[in-house]
Order: C-alpha cells, then structure tokens, then sequence
C-alpha cells in the first residue's frame, strides 16, 4: 500500500466484507476477474448517472443526446426533488491526515439548507435500503465523521448537530433514509474508524480468508482456492 494511501468509504468497507480482498485490491494491486456481467453493466450505468448529476447541479442539463431510457428516468427523478439552482456542492472532496486518520471522501452532494447541511448519496440499487442497516454502514460513518471533524474549515458556521444524511435511492424516492448526526456519534464513529484502520496497519499482510457469501461473485475466488 502507497504511503499516501487515503482510506475510504470503498477500501473500509472491502475490507469489512473481506479484509482478503482488501489486500488483493489495496496491497497487491490486483484487480478481480470474471466479475459478473450485469453487475458490471449496473456500475456503468450508476457511473453515468453521477456523471450527469453532477453536470446537472453545475448548470449543465444537456442530456438530451442520452439515449438510455433509465438514465433519463433517473434523471426526472432527481430533477423532480432537487431544483439545480440549490445552494449546493457537488462531487465535493474532503481528506484528512490527523489523530492517525487518513481518509477522504467524495460526496455526490452537498446542500446547505436552512442553516443545516445535508450530504445526499444517490443510490441506483434494485432493492430499497432499511434505514437501521443503513445507519450502521460504512459509508454513512465516513461521510458524516469526516464532514463533522472538518466542518469548521468549510462551513464555518455549522455545529455538528446540523449535519444530516440522506440516501437518495433513484428507484425508490418515496422510501426516505434519513439520518441525523450529533457529538455522540461523531465521537463513536472515530473510535470505530480509528480501530478499522488500526487493524489494517497492524495486519502486517496476514489478512485473513473470510469464506461466506461474498465468495461467489467477488471475482478473487482462483486466487483465494490456490
Ligand atoms: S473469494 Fe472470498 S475469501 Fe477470497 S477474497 Fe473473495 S470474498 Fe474474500
């Protein structure tokens, strides 16, 4: 793993999944193989969308040359619940290097509402999120702990308790997940980041082989069988 090496809501969550991926991934360098075919078309499309919202909240709505009919179905969802002339930031960066925390995040967006401020993630899932499944993810500890400890140097006038989350699933907007943030969560969301990548760093290359059902289409199983 490079010295600079940042970790995120991507390289945590692998290594949560399957900390053996993760070195296949992080460490070694390795890409998987055979990953599935309609997962893969799934990420592509779920790329392009992103690609287009983010033109879409920087003034650019030109997708008229698209011709995927979910893209633009998608599309008049987002539009439908978010005016692009939003006080917003979109494919917003933060990293960090301190208390031995080196993380960085991209968010699809920001929107600073009422005082408050909201990190939304789009979700183009088939099946509709749980929000108790969703409150313990990952990415919803990256996101939220990240903005919370960096938040004066962008937001000046924000207080943690004004951060919130939503995920935005496309195909499913009525289904709302929504979370709050506050100093209790913000605090425990360090401690549980600081212990992942604590076990990373001290791992010293002897990640374990976590079997289960994530084997069958991660695309690492030839070389997990050697
Ligand atoms: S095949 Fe299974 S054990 Fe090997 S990297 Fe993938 S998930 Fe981990």
């Amino acid at each position: 793993m490079k010295e600079n090496f940042y970790y995120s809501q991507n390289s945590l969550g692998i290594f949560k999944r399957c900390p053996k991926m993760f070195e296949y991934i992080y460490i070694d360098g390795i890409s998987g193989k055979g990953i599935d075919p309609e997962l893969k078309k799934n990420i592509e499309r779920g790329t392009n969308f992103h690609i287009l919202a983010e033109r879409y909240f920087n003034g650019m709505k030109d997708f008229f040359y698209i011709k995927d009919d979910q893209l633009l179905e998608w599309m008049a969802v987002l539009e439908e619940k978010y005016s692009e002339d939003i006080d917003c930031r979109s494919e917003f960066e933060i990293r960090q290097d301190k208390d031995e925390i080196r993380l960085m995040a991209k968010y699809d967006l920001v929107v600073i509402e009422n005082d408050k401020i909201k990190i939304v993630d789009f979700k183009t899932n088939k099946n509709p999120y749980n929000l108790k499944v969703m409150e313990d993810n990952i990415q919803t500890k990256v996101y939220m702990y990240l903005l919370g400890e960096n938040l004066k140097k962008f937001f000046p006038k924000m207080k943690i308790e004004d951060i919130s989350m939503e995920y935005f699933q496309l195909n499913y907007p009525e289904n709302e997940i929504f979370i709050k943030y506050n100093e209790k969560k913000h605090e425990k969301n360090k401690k549980i980041l600081g212990k992942i990548i604590d076990e990373i760093k001290n791992n010293n290359k002897n990640f374990f082989i976590k079997n289960n059902e994530t084997c069958e289409k991660c695309g690492f199983e030839s070389f997990c069988q050697k």
